[in-house]
């Protein structure tokens, strides 16, 4: 078995890394080691994942290459949504009405685990519940938005649709028109990861960085992990929660890597919208937009399909610029000017949903290939399947996220 492929995941100064944290104690492995699970990956799947086992009772050990939250995690800009990039109607043509409601349904209860479970362990990681704006663009016009807003009333979705002068008159913005929804988060991506892995760790879960695994052998009975520091460690049961860096044995045909942009301004909370709904556009590309507890604005989008890191950093200056330039479209009244840019690699999947159980053809080994726009939704939604599976209760939604649907 291959270990995972190493990508430079992200380049410039994040806005989260303006503030010096202090995650929980972590350290190299020093000798070989057995654990119940072997969880791969400190990052915001990883913690979310470790939590939910050893908050069940499991022995836990979490390994990670880079350190805590230091991958796709710290460039996240957090927009905690379970609207779903593919839009309903969209995502209907390809998986069939009925599995479109349960997906859509079950990543709304994914978005409000992460709030409420947040809120029983005490993380403090700056997590708001926010209202959502999606607004008109070149991928739904206002009429596509109209059918979109009524399948997601079908489905039972608290949803407003907005006409343009609503919009003016609520929001200030111009478009032909948009959909207000209920219930998603924001938070500080960082904050997020380490305070789940912090959790885990009072629960005894083990956390080893930098420790890298190299490669593994699954049989019925178990794994056995092999380190790049040429240690052994041995597992009932192997979670990959490598984000995008996934071994090539896990089947990730239905996932692309593309190159994603991100901008946050200086302080401006009087220059805020009404309560900082997350704002984002039915576009391709699309650009997105929240506010930060001190009232920065936090702005991204600008896709591009390749994954060259090299292309990718060299295009920062000019990405900065055209988002500055378009959330100054979007609301002249505000200071657009970046004080942190930075960029990363991102998943995106075929229809917008995430990878998620066991990986084919290999035992008692469990992956997370949770992409796209919703990756951290997608993050919970691991950790409540992975954990179920591991503790003998399957997951009654698991198939319609199984590698092989
Ligand atoms: C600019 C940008 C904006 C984004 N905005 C949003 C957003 O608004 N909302 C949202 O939900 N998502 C967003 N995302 C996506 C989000 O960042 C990811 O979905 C999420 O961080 C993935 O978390 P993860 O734990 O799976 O991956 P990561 O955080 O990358 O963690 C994986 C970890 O695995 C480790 N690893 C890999 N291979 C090995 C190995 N062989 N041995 C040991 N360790 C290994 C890595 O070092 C890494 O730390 C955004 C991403 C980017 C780049």
């Amino acid at each position: 078995m291959t270990a995972t492929r190493t990508t430079d995941l992200r380049t410039g100064t994040t806005v989260w890394e303006a503030r010096r944290l202090r995650g929980p104690a972590s350290e190299p492995l020093r000798r070989d080691a057995r654990t119940g699970v072997l969880v791969v990956g400190a990052g915001v799947s990883g913690a979310l994942i470790a939590q939910a086992l050893a908050e069940a009772g499991e022995d836990v050990m979490v390994i990670d290459r880079r350190g805590l939250a230091k991958g796709a995690t710290a460039a996240s800009t957090a927009l905690l949504q379970y609207e779903l990039d593919e839009p309903m109607i969209r995502l209907a043509r390809k998986r069939g009405i009925e599995a479109t409601r349960r997906i859509w349904r079950r990543s709304r209860l994914a978005v409000a685990a992460i709030g409420e479970r947040a809120r029983r362990l005490g993380i403090d990681a700056d997590i708001h519940e926010r209202c959502s704006l999606y607004l008109a663009g070149d991928r739904l016009d206002a009429r596509d938005l109209e059918r979109e807003w009524a399948e997601r009333k079908r489905a039972g979705f608290e949803v407003e649709l907005l006409s343009r002068r609503d919009l003016k008159d609520r929001f200030g913005l111009s478009r032909a028109a948009a959909i207000l929804a209920f219930g998603n988060y924001e938070a500080d991506p960082r904050r997020l990861a380490l305070g789940f892995l912090k959790d885990a760790a009072a629960r005894g879960a083990r956390l080893h960085c930098p420790v890298e695994l190299a490669g593994f052998e699954s049989t019925a009975r178990g794994v056995t992990a092999r380190t790049r520091e040429g240690l052994t460690i041995r597992a009932r049961e192997l979670v990959l929660a490598t984000g995008y860096e996934m071994p090539e044995d896990v089947p990730a045909d239905a996932h692309e890597i593309v190159s994603t942009w991100a901008i946050a301004t200086r302080p401006q909370p009087r220059n805020l919208w009404p309560d900082h709904c997350l704002i984002w556009e039915a576009s391709d590309p699309y650009l997105y937009a929240r506010a930060t507890t001190d009232g920065r604005i936090v702005c991204g989008g600008e896709d591009e399909d390749f994954a060259d890191v090299a292309t990718r950093d060299a295009l920062l200056p000019r990405k900065t610029k055209a988002l500055e330039r378009k959330l100054a479209r979007l609301m002249p009244w505000v200071d657009p000017r970046a004080e942190f840019a930075w960029t990363g690699s991102f998943g995106a999947s075929r229809d917008g949903a995430p990878s998620i159980g066991r990986a084919p053809g290999l035992a008692r080994v469990h992956a997370c290939l949770g992409y796209g726009g919703n990756g951290t939704t997608f993050s919970m939604m691991a950790a409540q399947m992975i954990a179920a599976d591991i503790g003998g209760r399957p997951d009654p939604d698991a198939e319609l996220f199984a590698f092989q649907r």
